[in-house]
């Protein structure tokens, strides 16, 4: 009604003028499981569809330890320090408030978080791997319209992970340990061919030789890759995220990315491209969560899960009554 119409206009205007505490009341919406947190945020996307800054999305991903947070923090501030807004995000599903999150309970990212024009948000917790996914991509509309306009998205490199951080970034980079002799072998050729860019961290001290050796190693084993269909040949450069070394080349392939897929279009095709893709996964969602809520799937489904289990019918027979019932309601 028209209280709830005022609360969205509040958070509108909230998000809006980046008051933080509104913005981060708003994604706690967006986070929310209950029914009626869902219509309000719809309602709020609905507003800053329109009103996003330019913004850049970038995916980070690499093993635990490998040094993401160390990474984000001085790259973020490379960036505040050219005038940009950052605002960071993980994507990490085993976040969770009992089991703890794999990505740390710490506060990571402390002095970056101090920063005014950084916003930092840890992981939205509980849920599936597509629950957060589509959270986080809920959250980057709230983030660019309060005019973020670079947004690092992190990620744990454990394998479903990266693909669903791919599909919702611009620009796609790999944090790699030196030592490519072991590394080569253990990297899933797969999260390779996803790289836009891989960064050898930790060149320093005495892995400076190691870290260089590392690139020439990457640098081969993509040439394996076919080109990709936006023309951009993947780079392979190292850094260190706590000397503050490479970062600035980091950030100039970013830009040369940005500035070739923007005029040969395939910025903007990649990102139609994930709308469609996201609206598939939203149709999904919806549909489930609508079929298991309905209170007379949810009787039924419980009487017909014990006649599967004592053979009296087919799996296969029961779901098709089920969603004919549906169906039918
Ligand atoms: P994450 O698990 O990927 O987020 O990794 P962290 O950022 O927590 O870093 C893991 C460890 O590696 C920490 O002890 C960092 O201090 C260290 N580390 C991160 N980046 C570098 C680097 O560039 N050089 C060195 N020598 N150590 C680093």
């Amino acid at each position: 009604g028209t209280l709830d119409a005022n609360f969205v206009d509040h958070l509108t205007q909230g998000v809006l003028t980046n008051n933080t505490t509104v913005l981060a009341q708003a994604i706690t919406l967006i986070e929310s499981a209950k029914t009626e947190h869902q219509k309000i945020a719809v309602k709020l996307l609905e507003k800053c569809i329109g009103h996003q800054t330019e913004s850049i999305r970038i995916g980070i991903t690499g093993v635990p330890g490998v040094g993401k947070s160390t990474f984000i923090e001085s790259f973020g501030k490379l960036l505040l320090s050219k005038g940009k807004r950052v605002a960071v995000l993980s994507v990490d599903p085993s976040s969770n408030e009992t089991k703890g999150s794999i990505l740390g309970d710490k506060v990571r990212m402390e002095s970056l978080a101090k920063e005014q024009h950084a916003f930092i948000r840890p992981s939205p917790t509980g849920g599936s791997l597509g629950g957060v996914a589509r959270k986080t991509r809920e959250t980057i509309i709230l983030l660019e319209t309060a005019g973020y306009d670079i947004i690092l998205i992190e990620t744990v490199g454990v394998g479903q992970n990266e693909t669903t951080v791919r599909d919702m970034t611009d620009f796609f980079l790999l944090l790699k340990l030196p030592g490519a002799g072991d590394e080569l072998q253990g990297i899933k050729r797969g999260v390779m061919e996803m790289a836009d860019a891989i960064a050898i961290n930790k060149a320093d001290g005495h892995n400076k030789k190691p870290a260089e050796s590392a690139k020439m190693e990457f640098s081969r084993a993509l040439h394996l890759f076919a080109a990709k269909d936006n023309g951009w040949v993947p780079k392979v450069m190292t850094c260190s995220a706590v000397e503050n070394k490479g970062l600035t080349s980091i950030w100039s392939c970013i830009e040369n990315f940005v500035t070739l897929s923007k005029e040969n279009g395939f910025f903007e095709q990649t990102r139609k491209h994930q709308n469609k893709k996201w609206l598939r996964e939203h149709i999904n969602h919806i549909l489930l969560r609508d079929f298991y809520e309905h209170p007379d799937i949810s009787k039924a489904l419980s009487v017909l899960e014990k006649k599967v289990v004592d053979g009296e019918i087919t799996p296969f027979r029961a779901a098709e009554n089920l969603v004919k019932n549906y169906r039918e309601t």
